[in-house]
């Protein structure tokens, strides 16, 4: 029988309320710093470990909240207003999570270490690029080699967010020596079973407390740690779901702030000339449109991915055309209408939004929403969806 839950009571509720704490009490306060110093967030982190948050897509069953999709999207968004990278390190965590929790349930190890998350909070980094891959994370070269009890698996990534801090990595690789590239299957490796070796630096423009240089990864451990279903239902169903839906949440939150600084500096403005409207005001209703919209659009496809999981014809129904195009999409629109986003409301506050020393600065909500369009590259997405529509019978 399951061991009773440690952390009994908490809730969507609860957890959002605690992140909304950690946002504006952590998060915001360092949020600068970690950008200047291309630093990890490791207060915000610790906060939302303290607070149970990290186990926030557990199953109740296990001692988890068991938030669904729509949930777990609402606190990324609440976290990426206070400090972007912040958001990401949770969102990126969260698909590890969900990954383990939607397919790794028919496994005693991993039901063992989704309660093990409730009670330590180990925070959880993925190794899906690697040299020589291009980007595209549904083939690998590195082979994942069992001997008896026991697997190997090294990797050289490209980019590897956060590893350095985080507690394990789920790492893709082929299913052996022998499987093509595109046979995958995903690899819980604990930090201290593994050896990385920094091989490139992470002086970028924006999502700069991600530090996601790249790695060489050299691991070890039990083959129970390697998840028992294909990488590629597991990428279908949960992976690309999770990433698209959360990653245009947290961006969304990143707009969401920005907009929030052009809505003070607008207020400001119309206080100083009582009885009239300023210019600026017509700016910042329109790019309320743009934000609303966004929102609604991963909104939507959360509870639609929701109401889908867990039922066998929704289960099958991720797997089709129809739904990978639906979330390409969504990635596709969502981290184009960002930095769109940002860039009208730096136009609504002008020069106090372009200087870095000032309360509107909008420098860093620009840079850390280019990243967008670039994680996972929109092109690649975009060549992708050509195929698919070439063959997607029934236009949705
Ligand atoms: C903030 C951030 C955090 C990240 N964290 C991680 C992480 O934790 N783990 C991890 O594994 N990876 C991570 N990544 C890497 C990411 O997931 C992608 O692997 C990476 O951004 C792709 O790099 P690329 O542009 O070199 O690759 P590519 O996709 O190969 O793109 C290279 C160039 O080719 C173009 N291109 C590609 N395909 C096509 C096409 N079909 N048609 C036309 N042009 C095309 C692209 O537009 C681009 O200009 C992170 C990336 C970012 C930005």
């Amino acid at each position: 029988m399951d061991a009773p839950t440690r952390r009994p009571g908490q809730t969507f509720a609860s957890l959002l309320d605690a992140t909304r704490r950690i946002a504006t009490d952590v998060a915001a306060r360092h949020a600068a710093d970690v950008d200047t110093k291309a630093r990890f967030p490791s207060e915000s982190i610790a906060a939302l470990r303290e607070a149970g948050v990290l186990s926030a897509p557990v199953p109740r069953e296990l001692g988890g909240a068991g938030c669904g999709l729509r949930e777990l999207s609402q606190l990324c968004a609440t976290l990426a207003q206070a400090c972007g990278s912040s958001g990401m390190v949770l969102a990126m965590h969260f698909i590890q999570v969900g990954c383990i929790a939607r397919h790794g349930l028919a496994s005693s190890f991993f039901r063992d270490y989704l309660r093990r998350l409730v009670d330590e909070q180990p925070l959880l980094a993925s190794i899906t690029s690697e040299v020589g891959t291009f980007g595209e994370t549904r083939t690998s070269l590195c082979a994942v080699e069992r001997h008896g009890e026991r697997f190997v698996l090294n990797k050289d990534a490209t980019t590897g967010s956060y590893c350095a801090h985080a507690d394990a990595m789920a790492v893709t690789c082929r299913r052996d020596a022998e499987a093509a590239a595109g046979d995958q299957v995903l690899v819980l490796v604990r930090r201290e079973d593994a050896t990385l070796v920094q091989t490139t630096t992470w002086d970028t423009l924006g999502m700069r407390g991600t530090c996601s240089p790249g790695f060489r990864l050299e691991s070890s451990g039990p083959v129970e740690q390697i998840l028992p279903e294909p990488y590629a239902d597991i990428s279908a169903r949960t992976m690309v779901p999770y990433s698209h839906t959360l990653w245009a949440a947290l961006w969304w939150g990143i707009a969401a702030d920005a907009v929030g600084r052009a809505s003070t500096y607008v207020r400001g403005e119309a206080r100083k000339r009582p009885g009239t409207v300023p210019p600026t005001a017509t700016r910042l209703a329109e790019v309320t449109v743009q934000l609303q919209g966004m929102r609604q659009q991963w909104q939507s496809m959360a509870q639609a991915f929701d109401e889908a999981a867990g039922t066998p014809d929704g289960e099958q129904d991720l797997q089709g055309i129809a739904w990978a195009l639906r979330l390409n999409n969504l990635k596709i629109a969502c981290s184009e209408a960002a930095p769109q986003i940002v860039h009208r409301a730096l136009q609504i506050v002008g020069i106090l939004g372009y200087k870095n020393d000032s309360p509107y600065t909008l420098g860093r909500h620009y840079r850390d929403t280019l990243s967008a369009s670039l994680m996972v590259s929109n092109e690649r997405i975009a060549s992708k969806n050509a195929s698919m529509l070439l063959v997607l019978k029934d236009a949705q």
